[in-house]
């Protein structure tokens, strides 16, 4: 048998794969701009890792840090334990409460344990925790836009007695609220809702109750805003958009916000493993981005799995630029 030269069977192989390289279909990726962690998951994280560094493992943590599979997985990795409540913490190893905020009772009850318990609840939600209180010390009842059961929605509640808050999640909940006392009236929203369906609630509740008493703006939080502002920019544009993200509620707003702004075909993916791409095909611009919760890794992970398969050319649509930084608990500060 006479066997062709290897260099001539390379040259062949790589010609193959010219051919296969050039028969790519195009496709044009729409980068959203800001897209992916805000200044309060990124101080979240960093406050697990350094309670980790400082404290030894393993650190608890009470409930998912934040809402992203591959966040969680990483600080297990490094020494975290999630755990559903304090019930699941040993008083001999500190614990930390997520970005999403907490009741009163979940400090109260670390410190009558005599726990290290550290705070990683994002200041912007914190804000609306101080709100709340200081409408119900002024005597108002205060009506909370939000999500029920959604860990934010609970951490806010809890910050002032039972029956204290009512919460409202859309406009038809607006238009049916009964409320005790309409002169004595507040309203706060939870920090990552859709922006426009929260002024539509938001002009329901004034116009219902005009001397209500709120935030100039609402309180969705610049993160959302903006991330919800770049999707808006280039929803229209796209054939297809991916949400990369878990199962967060800013996230899921972002879809909503894609279909709404003229890319019906819209969807959450975890990451590139988790690609359809049958749903992809016939699509020659899809738009990118990614939640609140989601690492930018995961992002050009999606980014290279589209480089596999298709001709990829990336266009970056920055609607704003982020600075925000939120300093760390003093006693994690070296
Ligand atoms: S999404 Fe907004 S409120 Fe939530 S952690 Fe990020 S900055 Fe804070």
């Amino acid at each position: 048998m006479v066997r062709e030269p290897a260099s001539e069977r390379a040259g062949i192989r790589a010609e193959r794969f010219l051919m296969i390289e050039t028969h790519k279909t195009p496709l044009t990726i729409l980068l959203a701009s800001p897209r992916g962690f805000c200044a309060g998951v990124d101080r979240a994280i960093q406050i697990v890792e350094r309670a980790i560094a400082r404290y030894g493992r393993p650190v608890y943590v009470r409930h998912e840090i934040v809402h992203n599979r591959c966040v969680v997985e990483g600080l297990e990795a490094k020494g975290a334990i999630f755990v559903g409540e304090l019930d699941g913490v040993p008083d001999d190893r500190p614990v930390v409460f997520s970005a999403h905020g907490v009741p009163k009772a979940v400090p109260a009850e670390a410190a009558r344990r005599n726990l290290i318990f550290i705070d990683a609840t994002c200041p912007l939600v914190s804000k609306v925790h101080r709100e709340a209180e200081r409408h119900h010390e002024c005597g108002r009842t205060v009506v909370l836009i939000g999500h029920a059961g959604h860990p934010e929605v609970i951490g806010t509640m809890g910050q002032l007695p039972a029956g204290a808050v009512l919460l409202v999640k859309d406009v038809a909940e607006a238009e049916a609220l009964d409320v005790p006392d309409p002169h004595n009236l507040a309203y706060a929203t939870q920090t990552t809702l859709s922006v426009d369906d929260t002024i539509e609630i938001v002009a329901i509740l004034r116009r219902r109750f005009p001397a209500i008493e709120g935030p100039k703006l609402e309180d969705i939080c610049y993160a959302t805003s903006n991330r919800q502002a770049a999707v808006k920019a280039i929803a229209r544009h796209c054939d297809a958009l991916v949400v990369i993200a878990s199962d967060s509620s800013n996230s899921v707003r972002l879809v909503e916000v894609a279909v709404h702004y003229g890319c019906p075909k819209s969807r959450l993916v975890q990451r590139a493993a988790d690609m359809d791409w049958n749903w992809l095909v016939g699509a020659g611009r899809l738009g990118i981005t990614a939640g609140a919760s989601a690492p930018e890794l995961l992002v050009d992970e999606l980014v290279a799995a589209c480089r596999e398969r298709f001709d990829v050319a990336v266009e970056e649509v920055r609607t704003t630029e982020e600075s925000v930084v939120f300093k760390l608990p003093r006693t994690l500060v070296a």
